[in-house]
């Protein structure tokens, strides 16, 4: 593996362990490929509580674009609305690369969500979907995006009389506030999922492309294209405690490893454990 895949915050010296064996059992594959994970990446470690409304319009935004386009498309909307009062952003803690832009490989949405100021949501709220839809063009499809926004922004207000997904949260609940963001136009569970883990460190595995190839070529499940139902069946395999270190190390590894296209399987230290080794992407 590459000795430098990622800036997120990890426990451990990874070490180069590879699978020996087969293993039939689907559940005991998961753990196997958590351990080995785990020891090649380190353990993933939560950095900490963010808004949860500023790190779910950043999900709307990577939804089938890249964080980096995503991220430009929240940066455009927060210099054209910017926040009254600042919340003390950290510019710094945007991963770069040797060349000072930002590190495709290395960003993730919680960097995102702790280096840039936000916009001023009421003014954002406030908007006609086409002008939102407009500043957020970076991002790609914007005017879905630009709808999904909106209906959170006037949910939220709706439950709080505020801008506060957090508050929302917690007047609700945690699974009545699932059920009902999961009515709003644009946000599923992965939606949803990701803005908890990133913005409250839950120890939940959000389905992603890379999660949901990765997972259905290592057999651990076969759902086809559905990756709602890769969601319901790999959360109860995997042991409590190693969930969101499972999502962050299986992006890693689907941008570095086991990427969609030509897959690297013989630098893959869990070939062994692997039906697709040597079948086509
Ligand atoms: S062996 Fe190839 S297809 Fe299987 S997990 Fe590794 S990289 Fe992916």
């Amino acid at each position: 593996m590459p000795a430098r895949l990622t800036k997120l915050k990890r426990t451990g010296a990874p070490k180069a362990i590879a699978a020996s064996r087969p293993i039939a059992d689907p559940r005991k594959r998961l753990h196997r490929v958590i351990e080995l994970l785990e020891a090649n990446l380190g353990l993933p470690v939560w950095d900490g509580r963010k808004d949860a409304l500023e790190v779910m319009v950043l999900t709307i935004l990577s939804q089938n674009t890249t964080d980096p386009n995503a991220l430009r498309g929240y940066q455009t909307l927060a210099a054209a609305l910017p926040a009254k009062s600042p919340t003390g952003k950290r510019p710094e803690t945007l991963p770069r690369d040797a060349a000072g832009n930002v590190d495709k490989v290395a960003l993730r949405l919680s960097n995102a969500a702790t280096a840039v100021e936000p916009p001023d949501w009421d003014a954002v709220a406030r908007l006609p979907q086409g002008e939102l839809a407009n500043l957020i063009r970076a991002a790609g499809l914007p005017e879905s995006k630009s709808g999904s926004i909106l209906a959170l922004l006037h949910w939220v207000h709706e439950v709080t009389g505020r801008y506060s997904l957090d508050a929302a949260i917690g007047k609700l609940g945690l699974d009545a506030s699932m059920e009902a963001l999961g009515k709003l136009k644009g946000i599923g569970v992965k939606t949803i999922t990701v803005t908890l883990i990133e913005a409250t460190g839950a120890d939940m595995c959000p389905v992603d492309t890379h999660v949901h190839r990765i997972v259905n070529r290592l057999g651990i499940v076969d759902t086809g294209s559905n990756r709602d139902k890769t969601y319901v069946l790999l959360g109860p395999m995997i042991p409590a405690g190693h969930a969101y270190g499972l999502h962050h190390n299986l992006l890693t590894f689907g941008r570095t490893v086991c990427v969609a296209k030509n897959p690297r399987c013989e630098a893959c230290p869990l070939r062994k454990l692997c039906p697709r080794v040597g079948l086509p992407s």
